[in-house]
């Protein structure tokens, strides 16, 4: 039985679990997050596996003071400025990661901005200081449904697909976190939410928050500012690598490659291929080549996801 009351000795229990790389569902004072270890890539994966998204967007991060968010995000005026104002609380702030961050390139969707809140919940704040790990969680409701906003609804939705559900009732605010992109110096709203951008305002003293504006040119899905694409050209369904590619292979047995080759899984785990998709995108694009030759991966599960990042990574621009 996954669900159980919020206490001390089952936040205890739910602090190894996810130290452990297992996923643990708990209350923040927006709605229900569904949370893994953010340094752990497989334990990120997942996450995607078990709300069944078939993309891979960059999750927040979770930890319990500005101390702990300055250790992996680098805070300049605007972000502390907003930390100071509205943390512990429904602010997301994204800001550049810290060079050599610990977090999983999954959970930042391999993008060098981390999106960092400190959440206000009692359970919330108790679990993330038993763990001692900064924790990944979006929304505890598979992909699709509305977002969790009481312990039941998880169960409902998730069930067995998460080792324990933190029941703390129902949700305070029941409305998603408002998502700031504090690395410039003026403020951007990237998702509205609990905190309106009126509020942002006053404290910023900044007459209005720009709302991320991104219909007013033509971008293709790679060049989508919250996605990471590699410069080389990526070949999707490759059953031979051509002169000047690197090969991005899946599972044990592929074309025989000299150049710059990764293996996303040997054993054709889709978990193992997910943590690894982005570091290995990077890896191959940084070896100079022109271009990657991936094999084909599998769309079931989490195969879906790894799919559609590697086919935006290789739409043409
Ligand atoms: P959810 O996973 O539903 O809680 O949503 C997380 C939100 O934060 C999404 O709107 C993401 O696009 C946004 N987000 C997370 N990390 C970043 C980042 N590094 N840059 C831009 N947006 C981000
Ligand atoms: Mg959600």
């Amino acid at each position: 039985m996954p669900r159980v009351p919020a206490t001390a000795e089952t936040i205890d229990q739910a602090a190894l679990l996810l130290r452990d790389g297992r996923l643990v569902a708990f209350p923040t004072e927006t709605v229900y997050g569904l949370g893994a270890d953010a340094t752990n890539g497989m334990a990120v994966a997942a996450i995607f596996e078990a709300k069944g998204r078939p993309h891979f967007n960059p999750l927040i991060v979770h930890v319990p003071s500005l101390e702990q968010a300055a250790s992996l995000g680098q805070f300049g005026s605007l972000a502390h400025h907003l930390a100071r104002a509205f943390w512990p609380g429904p602010l997301t702030l994204v800001v550049r990661q810290v060079a050599g961050s610990p977090i999983a390139d999954l959970t930042t969707a391999g993008l060098d901005t981390i999106a960092l809140r400190v959440p206000s919940h009692p359970v919330a704040r108790a679990l993330m200081i038993a763990a001692q790990c900064p924790i990944a969680a979006p929304s505890a409701n598979r992909s699709g449904h509305v977002s969790a906003t009481e312990a039941h609804h998880v169960e409902a939705d998730l069930g067995p697909r998460v080792a324990m559900i933190l029941d703390a009732g129902p949700s305070e605010q029941g409305l998603e976190s408002t998502v700031i992109d504090a690395t410039g110096t003026l403020p951007v709203l990237l998702r509205p939410g609990g905190i309106t951008a009126e509020e942002i305002a006053r404290v910023t003293g900044v007459a209005s928050v720009r709302a991320a504006d991104v219909t007013a040119r033509p971008i293709s899905p790679g060049q989508l500012a919250s996605h990471y694409a590699p410069g080389a050209a990526v070949r999707l369904n490759a059953t031979n690598v051509a002169p000047g590619e690197a090969l991005l292979a899946f599972g044990p047995s592929g074309p025989m490659h000299a150049g710059p080759t990764i293996n996303l899984s040997p054993s054709s785990d889709l978990r193992e291929a997910a943590s690894r998709l982005f570091a290995a995108l990077r890896e191959l694009d940084a070896s100079g080549v022109r271009g990657i030759a991936v094999m084909p991966v599998p769309e079931t599960g989490l195969g879906a996801a790894i799919n559609d990042r590697l086919r935006r990574a290789g739409a043409p621009r």
